[in-house]
């Protein structure tokens, strides 16, 4: 069945990630939702962009993941979609005792408790139209823990397991709900990371990047985010109507040691 024609909800699409998510089902002729909290004309010209490059119907709508009322607006903003792919998230590393409580608020909102209003919001018009694939990105950090990301890891575990749930939810429909899990992307959540830890370990970038960040990545590549979306765009093939309630790791090699 071809994908032309459906509508997906991309949350934190302005950027990274969820942005190689919505050219990739764009391609598919699959009209797009983008999202974040800001309402720039750059916000709004990406979607123009899209459009512009695919032929396919794209709009860029205002809404901050942090607040349930924005997560349940952007789904009837965008009249329900047959696609939903929670993605919004925000990172914050410091020991546990240290870790300032508006930041353990903020990424447990933004990373999960979103997913929570979108799926809620959108379940009603997919059984209507009969399909819907939900699709989360969580984490290699939803199967794995590191120190000092108490409030992602857990955010990122509550993911998971929700995506369980909804996917026996919604076992008996043609509706699927599964994680993704890639390791380190190389997007603008982790550039903002090489400087910093190549100063606070006293190395250069690159020793930065090889033996910190992709220390945990035996593949010591990153993951890019055309392979996730071509990911995305595999859950939504017929060939994945039975994948339901799972994890798919990209992550090389990371959660299999
Ligand atoms: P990014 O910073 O490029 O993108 C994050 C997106 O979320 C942006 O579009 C941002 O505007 C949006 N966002 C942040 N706060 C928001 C809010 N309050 N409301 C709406 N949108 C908001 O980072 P990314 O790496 O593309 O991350 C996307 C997702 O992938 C996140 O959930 C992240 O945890 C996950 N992830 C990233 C990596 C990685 O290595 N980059 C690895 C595993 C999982």
């Amino acid at each position: 069945m071809s994908l032309a024609g459906k509508t997906a909800v991309i949350t934190g699409s302005n950027s990274g990630i969820g942005l190689g998510i919505a050219r990739a089902l764009a391609q598919e002729g699959v009209n797009v939702v983008l999202n974040s909290f800001s309402d720039t004309p750059e916000d709004h010209a990406l979607a123009a962009e899209i459009a512009d490059v695919t032929g396919v119907e794209a709009k860029y709508v205002q809404a901050d993941m942090s607040k349930a009322d924005d997560c349940r607006r952007l789904i009837v903003a965008a009249g329900g979609c047959d696609i939903l792919i929670n993605n919004a998230g925000i990172q914050h590393v410091a020991p546990i005792q240290d870790f300032p409580a508006e930041k353990w608020d903020a990424i447990i909102a933004i990373n999960m408790t979103s997913a929570f209003h979108t799926t809620a919001a959108a379940l009603t018009g997919m059984r209507e139209r009969g399909w819907g694939r939900i699709i989360n990105i969580a984490s290699a950090h939803g199967l794995r823990a590191s120190p000092f990301k108490s409030a992602y890891v857990t955010a990122k575990h509550g993911v998971v397991g929700m995506t369980k749930v909804v996917a026996l939810e919604t076992a008996k429909e043609p509706i699927t709900a599964n994680a993704i899990c890639p390791g380190y992307v190389l997007t603008p959540l982790v550039e903002a990371q090489i400087p910093a830890t190549a100063k606070e370990y006293g190395i250069s970038e690159d020793q930065a990047i090889e033996k910190v960040i992709l220390a945990k990545q035996p593949s010591k590549e990153f993951v890019t985010v055309e392979q996730l979306g071509g990911m995305v765009v595999f859950l939504c093939s017929d060939a994945a109507a039975q994948i339901t309630g799972t994890t798919l790791s990209a992550d090389g090699g990371w959660t299999a040691a």
